[in-house]
């Protein structure tokens, strides 16, 4: 196994790889920046390295700097979590030339996966089905790309081929508005990206997000545990989570899962990934592949009984994954709830001083959060400080554990959003199931 793992995170993420480091006997390295000193992974780790001030470009983007601590320290891994560099292939790249193990896919990988015209090209490729578009870059010749939208047909969605976290994209309805609206497109792409190449995709009207969470070694093996529904988003940001998908079928998830495996054999994926999806009338189109550990992956976890960031660590030391497809059982069902540090109506930051805190518990419950009494939430980073996650026989019976944690769950000192959890909870349309990715801005903008 490792004997040393570098963990190049902060917050909850952090304090997740070091449980899982722990409970495999790797010794552990936390790096934090000036504003982290009083993390709790920082307490918790073997040994700490101060990599710079809180501006996370000097610190957790700092790439010299996290290699000057694996090497100070004696790490042979690094892990990088989700965000900052997890699914930065240059830094991968600089991991393994310096001699330590990236525990994530091979840089040519993420590379592949970060652009996301060459990433729907290897899926067509690999079988697994997309949403209708340009299949490539859009071409110059005006004539040429009104042909293709109308093939594809109203409305279409321009999006640029480098673009991420939902920017980089635009909706368009008319015929008459498509060239500006690309031409905008690869100015904003430019400006944001350096990267002005933009392709079109069929903008669908109500899809739900449903993604596949999948497995692989460097032995040829690769495995689905099942997807989860993302559906509850407000500007693209997920909020709640599930596993399985609402009335998703056996066969459905069956079919997609094994394409999804059957892609990364393919392009020789090594650790954890996910293939995002939008699922609409039966159908699902693939729209990017995810080449980290997600911020959602504990529902996944509740619901297989598999521990991935475990599995991720195995992978890097070069051993086979533990299961096989047929040892993958889905039981039960899970949610997870994201709480910000936010106000829970307004959505703006509420950094600060927790006074005190009690975190909920019990049968079926699990709290990954890094806060405690007398933490201090720096400003300088995203707002979750941690996740609830529940697992029930049904899931009416997770929905009412969920209920019951969030009541339970006080923070004193700054705000959260636990009360709108606790209202989508309780509300009829949520509780059906199966919501599109629409629904939470339509009830937040009739909330008003
Ligand atoms: P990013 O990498 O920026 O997250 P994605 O390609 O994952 O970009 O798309 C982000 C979100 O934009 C999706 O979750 C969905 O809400 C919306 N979206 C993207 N493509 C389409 C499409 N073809 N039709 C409808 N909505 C889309």
């Amino acid at each position: 196994m490792l004997k040393k793992v570098l963990i190049a995170n902060r917050g909850e993420i952090a304090l997740r790889v070091l449980r899982a480091c722990r409970e495999m006997g790797s010794a552990t390295v936390a790096v934090h920046s000036e504003a982290d000193r009083e993390s709790l992974h920082v307490k918790l780790a073997d040994e700490s390295v101060c990599i710079g001030p809180a501006p996370s470009p000097q610190s957790y983007l700092n790439i010299p700097a996290l290699i000057a601590a694996a090497e100070v320290t004696g790490a042979d891994a690094i892990h990088p979590g989700y965000g900052f560099l997890a699914e930065n292939a240059n830094f991968a790249e600089q991991v393994e030339q310096s001699g330590f193990i990236f525990i994530g896919p091979r840089a040519d990988t993420i590379r592949l996966m970060g652009d996301k015209v060459s990433a729907k090209k290897a899926m067509i490729e690999a079988g697994v089905p997309c949403v209708p578009g340009s299949d490539g870059a859009l071409p110059e010749n005006p004539d040429e790309i009104l042909k293709i939208a109308d093939k594809v047909g109203f409305p279409v969605i321009i999006k640029a081929s480098a673009g991420g976290g939902g920017r980089g994209m635009r909706v368009v309805e008319k015929r008459e508005d498509l060239l500006k609206s690309i031409e905008m497109t690869k100015a904003e792409a430019e400006a944001a990206f350096g990267n002005s190449m933009v392709y079109m995709e069929r903008f669908l009207q109500r899809p739900r997000h449903v993604e596949i969470q999948v497995l692989a070694d460097e032995h040829g093996n690769a495995i689905y545990l099942g997807e989860r529904d993302c559906s509850m988003q407000r500007r693209h940001q997920k909020i709640i989570e599930e596993a399985p998908a609402p009335f998703i079928t056996p066969e459905e998830r069956a079919k997609i899962g094994t394409a999804c495996a059957d892609a990364c054999k393919r392009i020789g994926y090594r650790g954890a990934g996910t293939f995002e999806f939008l699922y609409e009338d039966g159908e699902f189109f693939f729209i990017e592949m995810n080449t980290r550990v997600q911020v959602e992956h504990p529902i996944t976890e509740l619901i297989t009984d598999v521990d991935i960031v475990q599995e991720q660590l195995r992978v890097a030391a070069g051993l086979p994954l533990q299961y096989e497809q047929k040892d993958i059982t889905i039981r039960g069902h899970a949610f997870e709830c994201r709480i910000n540090a936010e106000d829970p109506y307004t959505f703006i930051p509420s950094p600060g001083l927790i006074d005190s805190c009690h975190l909920p518990g019990g049968f079926g419950i699990r709290v990954d959060s890094h806060i405690y009494q007398g933490y201090r939430i720096p400003p300088n980073y995203d707002s979750l400080i941690g996740k609830i996650c529940v697992h029930g026989k049904t899931r009416e019976q997770a929905m009412a554990k969920m209920r019951v944690a969030m009541a339970e769950l006080t923070v004193n000192g700054i705000k959260t959003n636990a009360p709108l959890h606790l209202d989508l909870f309780n509300d009829e349309g949520f509780s059906k199931g199966g919501v599109s990715i629409h629904y939470l801005e339509h009830w937040l903008a009739e909330r008003k």
